[in-house]
């Protein structure tokens, strides 16, 4: 497989079988993304009574390229704490956003959507959910009892 079909195989089965799509009512973070150009919409939730992401999943609709980035997201925040996930989500942004560096091995599979940089327009479709995710990791005041 090149990476082009490796591209297409891993983003068409995480848009497909998307991981950990699910509300989440005990969620103690959340947040909402929309990106209005592309129609993607999603909602993001965290479950870290502590410093410890426990579970991680989201909702919503919108392109290939977003919910497959939403998927990954899941996978691989789970178990970080919640200053790791803030990096990891920097990580994947400056791959997508920074120079054309290598990607970082740490990023996985994530690797693969390196190749939105090629478009623009789809930037946002990749990176709206770790947006989302950061502002639910920020929020001051979280959504537990
Ligand atoms: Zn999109």
């Amino acid at each position: 497989m090149d990476l082009d079909e490796l591209y297409q195989t891993v983003i068409l089965d995480h848009s497909k079988s998307p991981r950990n799509k699910r509300e989440m009512p005990e969620a103690t973070h959340r947040a909402f993304g929309d990106n209005p150009s592309c129609g993607d919409e999603v909602e993001v939730y965290v479950k870290a009574p502590g410093e410890t992401i426990e579970d991680v999943s989201f909702t919503g609709a919108g392109c290939s390229i977003c919910i497959a980035s939403a998927s990954m997201l899941t996978q691989k925040v789970k178990g970080l704490s919640r200053d790791d996930a803030r990096d990891f989500s920097k990580t994947f942004s400056d791959m997508i956003l920074g120079e054309d560096l290598p990607a970082p091995k740490m990023l996985g599979d994530l690797r693969l959507l390196k190749t939105v940089r090629r478009f623009p327009q789809r930037v946002k479709c990749a990176t709206l959910a770790w947006h989302a995710l950061e502002q639910a990791l920020d929020e001051e005041n979280p959504t537990a009892q």
